[in-house]
């Protein structure tokens, strides 16, 4: 005969008076064993003080006189043989723990994705506080159910987050490539499209630096177009404008990545020229001259011809301790000698 969980709550509901003394030899017996004070254990000894099971009276009777002591194993034993209610508080347990498990879980992740935001942590830290202790089916309900909502506003949250941040990124990107052309700009000739003058005072000052450190030579070169102004007169200034185009091209053609050409200013040109000496720079200078003396300038269709140009260069390479102020000075004086001295011409500084 076995009792059922709910006969065993009628059987107490019943009980008269003697059951708060069946109830202190209950737990004075589970103290006097050192058995946990479960439901299932309390309910054993009760059901054996009350007698209403003889058959289990019986079984616990034979155990004690064979001197087994009530282990908690044997306990379980005798509650999984006596009493019904065992499977389902069983199952309505471990049904509880798995619950609880998943919950665990999910707290995991929701604390993890969380854990940089901050401002859930409050929550979902009472929500585990909670979680903690026994929880009844509805109020599992009511915390899962806070939980989708914390997470929903989370989620949306983070959305707006990720679409600010792209819509940031996307703004700095744009903002890069407008400084990037802004800088481009800032640093290049409109007419030319070759370095301007900003840019070579900035290349030749870092040029200087390197020459110094690395105890490497370098040259500078100012070349200026010769009777500029007469030609200006004779073909018109947007013509002339087209031949320091052109001038500017085969200046980077010549250089390629030795150097940095640059426009001086007007009709006047520079070339920082790193790891060159005063030689090498004479050299370079004199087939520039060369190469654009030797060019006829013609309109496009051929139908007219302009002559040629020519230009005087002067060449002066960077001594120690020299300043870039001075540097300058004498390629320019350089420069003028090329000019008083006939034009069409190269020639180096003292
Ligand atoms: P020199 O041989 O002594 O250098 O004679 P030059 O005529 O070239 O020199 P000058 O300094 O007397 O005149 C420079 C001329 O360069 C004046 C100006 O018409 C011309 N020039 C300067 N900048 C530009 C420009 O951007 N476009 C055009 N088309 N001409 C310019
Ligand atoms: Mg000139
Ligand atoms: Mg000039």
């Amino acid at each position: 005969m076995t009792t059922n969980y709910n006969d065993w709550f009628r059987i107490l509901e019943n009980a008269e008076p003697r059951s708060a003394k069946l109830a202190d030899r209950t737990f004075e017996k589970l103290a006097k064993e050192r058995m946990t004070p479960t439901p299932e254990n309390y309910a054993l000894w009760y059901t054996y003080f009350a007698g209403y099971q003889p058959d289990l009276n019986r079984a616990i009777d034979q155990m004690e006189k064979n001197g087994q002591p009530f282990t908690p194993l044997r306990c379980e034993d005798l509650v999984k043989r006596f009493f019904r209610f065992d499977a389902e508080a069983h199952a309505v347990r471990s049904a509880g723990d798995k619950t609880q498990e998943a919950i665990a879980k999910v707290l995991k992740t929701i604390k993890t994705s969380l854990s940089d935001t901050g401002r859930y942590q409050g929550a979902v830290e009472n929500l585990q506080n909670t979680l903690e202790q026994p929880i009844s089916m509805d109020r599992l309900r009511t915390v899962v159910a806070s939980v989708v909502v914390e997470m929903r506003t989370m989620v949306t949250e983070q959305e707006q987050l990720r679409q600010q941040l792209d819509l940031a990124s996307g703004e700095l990107a744009s903002l890069r490539t407008n400084l990037d052309t802004v800088r481009r700009q800032a640093e290049t000739d409109a007419l030319t499209g070759i370095a301007n003058r900003r840019a070579f005072d900035q290349t030749l000052k870092q040029a200087v630096g390197a020459a110094v450190r690395g105890r490497t030579p370098l040259s500078v070169l100012l070349l200026d177009i010769d009777h500029f102004k007469k030609f200006n007169d004779s073909f018109g200034h947007s013509l002339g404008d087209q031949v320091l185009k052109v001038v500017a091209r085969l200046l980077a053609q010549s250089v390629e990545d030795r150097g940095t050409p640059a426009r001086y200013g007007g009709e006047e040109f520079a070339i920082v020229l790193p790891r060159f000496g005063l030689g090498e720079a004479k050299k370079l200078a004199e087939s520039i001259r060369v190469g654009i003396a030797s060019k006829q300038i013609a309109s496009r269709e051929g139908g007219q011809n302009y002559g040629s140009i020519t230009l005087s260069a002067g060449v002066a390479e960077y001594t120690a301790s020299e300043s870039i102020g001075s540097l300058i000075d004498r390629a320019d004086e350089a420069l003028y000698k090329a000019k008083s001295g006939g034009r069409n011409r190269v020639q180096a500084a003292e």
